[in-house]
């Protein structure tokens, strides 16, 4: 008989191309990496086996027997290897420890050692195969094992498959399958056409398939850190966090991006590659994924996979990374679990991964603080859009005692929630999450709406109010529309601008700010006045300062508090002459010098040593409702 080995031919070259492109492609050396490599090798032995038996076979040589004997062990050998690898590729896509569990690789492997022992007992007692007297290739009597053994791996690649098949991602499924099924319908084509050897040429095909899905790294690998990226970390992470157990840990780096403008992008790349690396090589059973600005998860599908990582972490982050000439000492912030039934959802632990940075130093988290944090994110940014929309808000108004006239002159307006179920939410709290979710242009725009109906209603310019400070939000500052709104607001309750005080904090400024300037000189020219609100809180930018129209300063409470504490009255020398130099130049300038957080007299008499003009603070009235605002001023501005 004649083979044809045509496809063979193909088979060796569609090989060693898979070959070459696998061994060139920068990827994850990986077990299933290793794996697949030894896949498509033993593919080409068998193919090129082939050629050389089928030749051999199709032109027998009866006094050269032993030449065809050779290539047909060769071939038989190889290609009987092929089911047991693919196993344990298979196995290894879904991440199975081998390491752990050694005696599966064992086991997998021992019906191959069977065909091995049949081949080796072919010599003698040719069970297998053999020759006829004109040298013709024949099956023997124990062929069929091969068949058999053959037949039981294929039935564990499927049944695997099956159990594994919501970890495997449909994109890396379906080349599988149709690995499989290549595989069958050419044995079966082979086997009503012996003399034409397709069977490799499809399992070629398959691998090929394989190589382009599961095997070409490029999409799912980051370009920089060289593991599983954030898109692939969404294709794996629901089928490991849907699994009973799974492990988890992870690594939080500080903002990169103050590490771009100072050591270069190319050193602090270099430093993220080497702590990435040190991940996969620690964790070695858990996927590593980068999940995007010096941001890593590793995921793995068994519980107590995370063991002494804190140990192993804590050690690692002592050092410095990178392999240029400047190296990086990262603090990372750390959490871990090992997990048993949990409810954690791919979100909640890529929150935990994006969470925010604090500190310099390196410290494990609470992945429950994290999550607890994160459903009251969500439940406050509920409660701000139920207040909008049920007019849940109220205006407060602190007093602000002028120190020339003796009397209140003025106040702040602060937002709350009206009579909150969960208890009084702080603005300090929700201020910051509705300007997060834009909200706060609304939320603003109440305020301001409500000052100015108070102003009018409770003619506050009467009772020796001059004006309300109120506060702009960074968002406010930046929207085009401002003064316009604000503008018909005003109308609306014949309200004069000169009642109204802008309060702008030093953090507006890190905005766009050229929109801020042209914001403030349009609401000038209507008529409003501005202050600078929490002076002192590490911001400042004098340009800034000098080139807006402000005219009062309003020192935060930390530069008194520091200086003079309200409880025990004491403050470091240093604050203290940074305090009264502070007042001093502010009124050298011509500002309006007022304080904030004055909760005692000692401060009080402190400020009015100093000259401070103004003082707001919880020793003349805590923030208080309008009826309570007017009771006040109608006892203290007499
Ligand atoms: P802020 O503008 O610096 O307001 C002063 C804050 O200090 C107020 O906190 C006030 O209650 C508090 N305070 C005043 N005197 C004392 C004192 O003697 N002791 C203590 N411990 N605290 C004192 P509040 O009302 O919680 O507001 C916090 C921040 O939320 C405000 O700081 C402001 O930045 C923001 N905020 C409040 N209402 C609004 C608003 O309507 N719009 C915007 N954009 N932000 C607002
Ligand atoms: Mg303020
Ligand atoms: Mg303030």
């Amino acid at each position: 008989m004649v083979y044809v080995i045509d496809f063979d031919i193909a088979a060796v070259l569609i090989s060693i191309f898979v070959i070459f492109y696998t061994f060139n492609k920068k990827g994850l050396k990986a077990v299933s990496n290793r794996l697949f490599l030894a896949l498509i090798i033993i593919n080409l032995i068998t193919a090129t086996a082939d050629i050389a038996s089928s030749v051999r076979n199709s032109y027998p040589d009866p006094n050269a027997l032993w030449r065809q004997d050779v290539w047909n062990y060769i071939y038989l050998a190889a290609h009987n290897s092929v089911p047991p690898l693919l196993l344990c590729y298979i196995l290894s896509l879904l991440r199975f420890p081998f390491s752990r569990k050694k005696w599966v690789g064992v086991v997998i492997y021992l019906p191959l050692m069977a065909d091995i022992a049949l081949l080796f007992m072919n010599r003698t007692q040719r069970f297998v195969f053999y020759y006829d007297e004109r040298g013709t290739y024949l099956h023997g009597s124990l062929f069929f094992i091969f068949y058999l053994i053959a037949f039981m791996y294929m039935a564990t690649v499927l049944y695997v498959i099956y159990k594994g098949r919501k970890r495997i991602p449909p994109s890396k499924l379906m080349p599988l399958v149709v690995y499989i099924v290549l595989s069958v319908i050419s044995l079966v084509i082979q086997m009503f056409f012996p003399k034409v050897l397709l069977e490799i040429f499809a399992q070629t095909l398959g691998l090929m398939g394989v190589l382009f899905s599961i095997e070409n790294q490029d999409d799912i690998t980051d370009k920089v850190t060289n593991v599983y990226n954030r898109y692939a970390f969404y294709e794996t992470a629901p089928g490991i966090l849907g699994g009973k157990d799974y492990s988890y840990i992870s690594v939080n780096l500080p903002e990169l991006t103050y590490y771009h403008t100072t050591i270069g992008i190319e050193n602090t790349n270099a430093a993220l590659k080497d702590v990435a690396s040190f991940l996969n090589r620690s964790f070695k059973e858990m996927l590593c994924f980068d999940t995007g600005r010096g941001h890593f998860v590793l995921l793995g599908k068994e519980k107590d996979l995370v063991g002494d990582s804190k140990k192993i972490i804590t050690d690692a982050f002592k050092r410095v990374w990178g392999k240029g000439d400047i190296k990086i000492k990262f603090p990372g912030r750390i959490c871990m679990g090992s997990v048993s039934n949990s409810p954690v959802t791919t979100e909640e632990l890529l929150l935990i991964s994006d969470s925010g940075f604090e500190g310099n130093e390196t410290a494990f988290l609470d992945a429950e603080d994290i999550i607890n944090k994160h459903k009251r994110h969500i439940l406050i940014e509920s409660l701000i859009s139920d207040a909008l929309e049920n007019d849940g808000f109220e205006v407060y108004y602190q007093p602000i005692y002028d120190r020339k006239s003796g009397l209140f002159h003025s106040a702040e307006a602060l937002v709350r929630f009206k009579n909150t179920e969960h208890g009084y939410i702080s603005p300090e709290e929700f201020i910051p999450i509705a300007e997060e979710n834009g909200s706060i242009g609304e939320i603003g725009e109440r305020v301001f709406e409500n000052v100015c109906r108070f102003f009018n209603e409770a003619r506050l310019d009467e009772k020796g109010i001059e004006y309300i400070e109120v506060n702009l939000s960074t968002m406010q500052c930046m929207d085009q529309a401002l003064a316009e709104k604000f503008g018909k607001i005003l109308d609306r309750y014949s309200i004069s601008p000169e009642k109204i005080n802008l309060e702008i904090t030093e953090s507006a400024a890190t905005g766009n700010y050229m929109t801020l300037k042209d914001n403030v000189s349009k609401l000038k020219s209507m008529g409003f006045t501005f202050s600078l609100d929490d002076y002192g809180t590490g911001y400042s930018n004098y340009s800034y300062m000098f080139e807006l129209p402000f005219k009062i300063i309003k020192l935060d409470k930390s530069i008194l508090w520091k200086a003079y504490h309200p409880k025990s009255g004491a403050g470091e020398e240093n604050l203290i002459i940074l305090l009264e130099s502070t007042v001093l130049m502010m009124k050298k300038m011509g500002y309006v010098v007022l304080c904030e957080g004055v909760e005692t007299v000692e401060q009080k008499m402190v400020l009015e040593r100093l000259g401070c003009d103004c003082f707001q603070g919880y020793y003349f009235s805590k923030p208080v409702a309008e009826e309570v605002f007017l009771d006040f001023i109608k006892v203290v501005n007499l």
